[in-house]
């Protein structure tokens, strides 16, 4: 399967689905779940910073979009029991979920190796990859109540080819293509759940300005200029792909 970097989404794509965004106030995050709103997806917005989480819910009432919730969560503190609460009062609010994209993340230190903070490291791996299995595997119920779910797990260029000094983040991006294939394998045979990873690329946000600091940020797509994979991989268009690996840009 190829890419769909050039994809067209029709209008009501994802009318009348549920998506799930994490990290959905800032970055990529937020330009998901203005993209899923804007073409008729019933998006719940999570994510730790409430103020940003609100802005985002007030964009998409203003644009017209369906009525959108917001779940604040922590990803870094997270229990077993707040994914199970969370599954429990999305199940009495929707029923079902349609889609989760998994966006949230922490870069940590770009650092060597030998100088790694211990206490960063699980930080990362917790936000970037624990919580995410957790909460996924809390949420499968919910998915399985779905006729078309798809689960979305971003990933990174480091999460394919390590690199040196990415430590924690790229050890979490490769255990999330692992976990990934894991996780697409198990539904495969359900025919109605299918889950991949998507490396959106070099991307104009707050983190990737802290990893790159002397980078011009214009040289850089905006997360809006990167949402058609983004799109066609949450809706039906893409029904059928399972397991497999996508880049929201195309290489340089
Ligand atoms: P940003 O730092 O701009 O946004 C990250 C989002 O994750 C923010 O909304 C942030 O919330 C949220 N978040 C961070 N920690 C937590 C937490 N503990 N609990 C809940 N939410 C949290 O990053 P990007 O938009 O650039 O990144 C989005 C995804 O894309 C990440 O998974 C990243 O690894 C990946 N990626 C990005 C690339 C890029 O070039 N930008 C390249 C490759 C991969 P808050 O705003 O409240 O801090």
């Amino acid at each position: 399967m190829t890419c769909k970097f050039d994809y067209e989404a029709p209008a009501d794509l994802l009318r009348d689905r549920i998506v799930l965004v994490t990290g959905a106030g800032d970055g990529i995050g937020r330009a998901a779940a203005l993209a899923y709103a804007r073409h008729g997806a019933t998006v719940i917005l999570l994510g730790r910073t409430i103020a940003k989480l609100e802005k985002v819910y007030d964009e998409i009432e203003a644009a017209g979009g369906p009525q959108p919730a917001i779940f604040p969560l922590n990803l870094e503190g997270a229990t077993l029991k707040d994914y199970h609460d969370m599954a429990e009062t999305l199940d009495k609010e929707f029923g079902r979920l349609d889609g989760i994209l998994h966006n949230a993340g922490l870069l940590g230190r770009i650092t060597p190796f030998e100088q790694y903070n211990p206490e960063l490291w699980d930080q990362v791996m917790q936000i970037n990859i624990n919580g995410p299995v957790w909460m996924t595997q809390a949420l499968l119920p919910l998915l399985k109540s779905s006729a078309d779910a798809s689960v979305v797990f971003t990933s990174s260029s480091v999460g394919r080819k390590g690199r040196a000094y990415w430590g924690a983040y790229a050890v979490s991006k490769f255990a999330t293509e692992g976990f990934m294939e894991v996780l697409a394998d198990e539904v495969e045979h359900l025919g109605t759940i299918r889950v991949n990873t998507l490396n959106p690329g070099a991307t104009r946000t707050k983190m990737r300005a802290n990893a790159y600091p002397g980078e011009d940020p214009q040289t850089l797509r905006t997360p809006e200029e990167i949402m058609p994979t983004y799109l066609w991989l949450m809706g039906p268009d893409s029904k059928g792909c399972n397991g497999q690996r996508f880049d929201a840009q195309p290489p340089k």
